[in-house]
C-alpha cells in the first residue's frame, strides 16, 4: 500500500473551491446481485487470515475456486507457489480476448499486515460492518481491491463479454514489509509467460481523495520513490571510561549525523510531480496554487520550491530525502566505544541513484573518519510515463463514475508492487477506485476500514476499468 502521494497539500480554506471544482455526488452502484457478490468475496477474503506467517495460499484457492465456478476453464486458472514456500501462493487467470495487441495484468495483493485484536475496538480477522463502514484488516489494503477485482472478472465472463486483448489477473503473495516470497517478483523471474504483459493495472494505489466530504480528485500513481539504504559507522581506540580522550566513535558520529539533519538534497521534478503540481494548483487558493505552477516550470522556481518544501509531504515530493532511523554505539557503561552505527534510510526520486546519493552524503559529512556503506541495491522502479493515452483513457472511466472530479498523477512515496513491474520493464499505472479521507490513514493500522457505499462505488468503477483497459489504448 503506497498511498503516500501528495494528498495533504492541506490548507484549511479549501471547502469552498474544491465543491466547485469536482462533484460530492456519490457515484452509480453495481447491480444488485453484484453488489451483494462482491460484498460476500470481500467478506470471505477479510476472513481469510493471510499475515505472513500464515500466508496467501488459502486465499489464492478461494479465489481459484470461484474463477473455476465462474466458468473460466482449468487451464487459464493457475495456482502457483514458489518452491519451498508452500504457503506463499498466487493465483493468476488469463481472460482470453480476440487477440489485439499485447496484454493488460491487473495486480492484487492477497497478504495483510499483523493485527493484534487487543488493538482493535472489533475482531479485524472478522468482516465488520457498522455506522456505514465495513471494519477489518486488509479492508483498505487492499482485499477491498482483490474482492472488486475479482467480481469484475465473474461479472465480465457472466454477461459474455469478450476484451479486445488479454486480460491477465493475478493475486499475489508478499507484498507487505517483511516478505521473503513476494508473488511479482517469483512470477516475473520464473513464469515471465504467465504474467508477461504490456501495461499493468495496479489496485494497490491510486484512488480518490474526500477533503472535509468532498471528493475532491483521483490518483493515478506513475511512479514511487525508491527505498535504499546506508549504514555509517565510525570506530575509535576505546580504553576505560575514566580516561576520555579526544577520539570517540559516539561523538564523531553524533556530529556527522547533525550534518546529515541539515542535509536537503537538490530539487528534482518528474514528468509526474511536474503533472501533479500542475494539476493541484487548480485545487488550491492564492500563494499556495501560484507556489505549485512555479515550481513545475521548467527550470523549477526554487524560491517557491522552498515555501513548499515547509510541506512535510510536499518536501517529499521535491526531493530525495534520508533520515536516521537506527543508531548503536559503544560495548560497556564504563568502557570508551570502540564502535558506533546509525542508520540513514533514504527515499530517491526516480531518477536519483544510489551512487549520487552516497555521494552528497558523504560530501555533507565531510570527515573521512565516518564510513558509509550501502545496505544493498536499491530495486530500480522507473517512472511510468503519464501519457496522454493512458491518462485520457483511465479518466474516461472516472468520468463515467464521478463527473467533473479530476485525475491527478501521483509519485508515491513508500513503494509497492509496481517496482518489480516497472524494473521488468512494464508501464505500471495504480488505479484503485476506493476513496478515503486526506486525514484517514489507518492502512497497516488499527481498526482498518472503508466505507461500505465508496466500497460498493468501488465494485462498479472496477468493473468499468477492466472494460476499459482490455481496448487497446
Ligand atoms: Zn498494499
Amino acid at each position: 500500500m503506497v498511498r503516500l502521494g501528495p494528498a495533504s497539500v492541506a490548507v484549511s480554506v479549501l471547502l469552498a473551491m474544491s465543491s466547485a471544482a469536482s462533484g460530492a455526488t456519490a457515484g452509480p452502484l453495481p447491480p444488485p446481485a453484484d453488489q451483494a457478490l462482491a460484498r460476500t468475496i470481500f467478506k470471505e477474503l477479510v476472513e481469510i487470515r493471510t499475515t505472513h506467517d500464515v500466508g496467501s495460499s488459502t486465499a489464492a484457492r478461494a479465489i481459484a475456486r470461484r474463477l473455476l465456478e465462474g466458468g473460466f476453464a482449468d487451464r487459464d486458472v493457475i495456482f502457483i507457489a514458489p518452491d519451498g514456500h508452500p504457503t506463499k501462493g498466487n493465483v493468476v487467470v488469463r481472460y482470453h480476448g480476440r487477440g489485439q495487441g499485447q496484454p493488460v495484468l491487473f495486480l492484487g495483493h492477497l497478504d495483510v499486515v499483523e493485527a493484534h485484536p487487543e488493538d482493535w475496538s472489533v475482531d479485524p480477522f472478522k468482516l465488520t460492518e457498522k455506522d456505514g463502514w465495513f471494519y477489518g484488516r486488509g479492508t483498505i489494503d487492499m482485499k477491498d481491491g482483490d474482492a472488486a477485482l475479482l467480481e469484475a472478472l465473474l461479472r465480465l465472463k457472466r454477461e459474455g463479454f469478450v476484451p479486445e486483448r488479454e486480460v491477465i489477473a493475478a493475486f499475489t503473495a508478499d507484498e507487505e514489509a517483511g516478505g521473503d516470497a513476494n508473488g511479482p517478483a517469483f512470477l516475473l523471474s520464473k513464469h515471465r509467460e504467465l504474467v508477461d504483459a504490456a501495461l499493468v493495472v495496479n489496485l494497490d494505489g491510486g484512488g480518490g481523495v474526500y477533503r472535509n466530504g468532498v471528493r475532491e480528485y483521483l490518483e493515478i500513481g506513475t511512479s514511487e520513490k525508491t527505498y535504499v539504504t546506508f549504514t555509517l559507522e565510525t570506530t575509535s581506540p576505546g580504553g576505560h571510561g575514566s580516561l576520555p580522550g579526544p577520539e570517540n566513535a559516539i561523538y564523531e558520529l553524533a556530529h556527522g549525523l547533525e550534518r546529515i539533519e541539515a542535509l536537503k538534497f537538490p530539487v528534482m521534478l518528474t514528468a509526474t510531480t511536474r503533472a501533479s503540481f500542475r494539476r493541484l494548483a487548480d485545487l488550491e487558493p492564492g500563494r499556495q496554487s501560484a507556489d505549485l505552477r512555479a515550481v513545475a516550470n521548467d527550470p523549477p522556481d526554487l524560491s517557491a520550491a522552498e515555501r513548499l518544501s515547509a510541506s512535510v509531504r510536499l518536501n517529499a515530493q521535491l526531493r530525495t530525502t534520508c533520515v536516521a532511523t537506527l543508531v548503536s554505539g559503544g560495548h560497556a557503561e564504563n568502557a570508551l566505544p570502540q564502535r558506533a552505527r546509525a542508520t540513514i534510510q533514504c527515499r530517491m526520486m526516480p531518477r536519483d541513484t544510489a551512487d549520487h546519493v552516497r555521494t552528497l552524503l558523504v560530501s555533507a559529512l565531510a570527515d573521512p573518519r565516518i564510513r558509509v556503506s550501502l545496505d544493498a541495491p536499491p530495486i530500480v522502479s522507473p517512472e511510468s510515463p503519464p501519457t496522454p493515452a493512458i491518462l485520457t483513457k483511465a479518466a474516461s472511466v472516472v468520468q463515467s463514475m464521478w463527473p467533473g472530479v479530476p485525475l491527478v498523477p501521483t509519485m508515491a512515496t513508500g513503494f509497492s508492487d509496481d517496482r518489480q513491474t516497472r524494473n521488468a520493464g512494464i508501464p505500471s499505472y495504480d488505479l484503485s477506485g476506493m476513496w478515503i479521507d486526506a486525514e484517514e490513514n489507518r492502512a497497516h493500522g488499527r481498526d482498518e476500514r472503508v466505507g461500505v457505499r465508496e466500497f460498493d462505488e468501488s465494485v462498479e468503477y472496477t468493473y468499468r476499468l477492466v472494460k476499459a483497459m482490455s481496448d487497446d489504448l
